[in-house]
């Protein structure tokens, strides 16, 4: 199969989540997962997603579990980038080349409740989706990739998506909600399986959906 990438989706890549079985606990969320899902570049107020190669939007569209959608046809395989922040300004049948911006990350979805900012990715073949993750890999150098959160970026992300949850119900906050959102302060993975590890955005957001509870 012809498939090359010549840009990664988002730099720096950082797998949150790999393809293929999983659990995260999440309502809506697929227990087969179909793409990978990258995280934000903490660097940044906004992260940017970039066309891994040369091609044409095939699509543009939301949908209420998949949020903000682009799909690009590269020819003999496809790309779909997912939950966008807001719809991309590149509509059906326009021309976009390798590294070019397609959009803003975001969260949006309607359907998984709880979902913290990231691109879900996916690659198409005919019909199927498969893991894109060898395709990444050819074109970035080891170094370059952070797989799993370090603790300073958890204790951000738990905070971002307390504070989020926080502002969203504007009242009453749970005393298991309080523990966690001391315990996020101090220790930054409240996972608790691996208190001085490291943590993924999955359990991140598995922590903050039970605290809700
Ligand atoms: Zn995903």
């Amino acid at each position: 199969m012809n498939i090359q990438f010549n840009s990664l989706p988002v730099i720096p890549l950082r797998i949150t989540s790999k393809y293929g079985p999983r659990n995260i606990g999440l309502k809506g969320a697929s227990t087969f997962h179909r793409g990978i899902d990258l995280g934000r570049d903490f660097s940044k107020t906004e992260t940017v997603i970039l066309a891994v190669a040369d091609g044409v939007i095939a699509n543009n569209y939301w949908n209420n579990t998949r949020g903000w959608v682009v799909i690009i046809d590269h020819g003999n395989f496809k790309t779909l980038y997912q939950h966008l922040k807001k719809q991309s300004l590149l509509r059906k049948g326009a021309k976009v080349v390798d590294g070019q911006i397609i959009g803003l990350m975001g969260a949006s979805t309607k359907t998984i409740k709880g979902m913290a900012m990231h691109l879900h990715m996916e690659l198409i073949v005919g019909s199927k989706q498969i893991n894109p993750e060898p395709y990444l890999r050819n074109i970035i150098p080891k170094e370059m990739e952070v797989i799993d959160l370090t603790e300073k970026q958890t204790r951000r992300i738990v905070q971002d998506e307390i504070k989020r949850v926080l502002e969203g119900r504007g009242t009453k906050v749970a005393e298991c909600f309080k523990e966690a959102w001391e315990k996020a302060q101090v220790e930054g993975c409240s996972d608790g399986t691996r208190p001085q590890g490291y943590t993924t955005r999955q359990e991140v957001v598995s922590m903050i959906q039970r605290s809700e509870k």
